[in-house]
């Protein structure tokens, strides 16, 4: 997927593997929580004839409902935080989010991207916690989300 003219997918950094490339599925993501999200067009156009902005807001957190202190945003995939802009280039806009661990007590928690001005935050909550800390997000007219299978 292109994001614009001027970017490129993310690298991973180096240091986690010596200098060995490897896939996110490769990364010791013991504490991490990974975020796989679907962002849908406003309209059949979106993403085709219409190339909306994508903004996430730098201050995105995953809330313990438990109340701890909040998990922060560590790497984008396939996504630019600002300043650099995203631009619909598919009706179906997939990226990847992922964030710092959660408390280990923590049993549920809440995905909250605060309100830019002029743009309405996305806000999912009481998502219940997964044994992988891997889940699925949906932002399309409704936001949704899913606990990844255990196998
Ligand atoms: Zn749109």
């Amino acid at each position: 997927m292109i994001i614009n003219s001027h970017s490129t997918v993310e690298t991973l950094p180096e240091n986690i593997q010596g200098n060995k490339t490897i896939t996110l599925e490769q990364i010791d993501t013991t504490c991490q929580v990974i975020l796989h999200c679907r962002h849908y067009g406003c309209n059949a156009e979106c993403g085709k004839s219409i190339r909306c902005e994508i903004n996430l807001n730098p201050g995105i957190a995953l809330v313990p409902a438990e109340g701890d202190s909040p998990s922060t945003i560590l790497h984008t995939y396939k996504i630019n935080l600002p300043p650099k802009k995203n631009y619909k280039m598919d009706y179906c806009t997939e990226f990847t989010l992922i964030f710092s661990a959660l408390p280990k007590n923590c049993t549920s928690f809440h995905f909250i991207e605060p309100d830019a001005p002029g743009a309405e935050g996305w806000v999912i909550r009481n998502i219940k916690r997964s044994s992988t800390d891997v889940y699925r997000l949906t932002f399309s007219n409704q936001l949704s989300y899913e606990g990844e299978i255990d196998f």
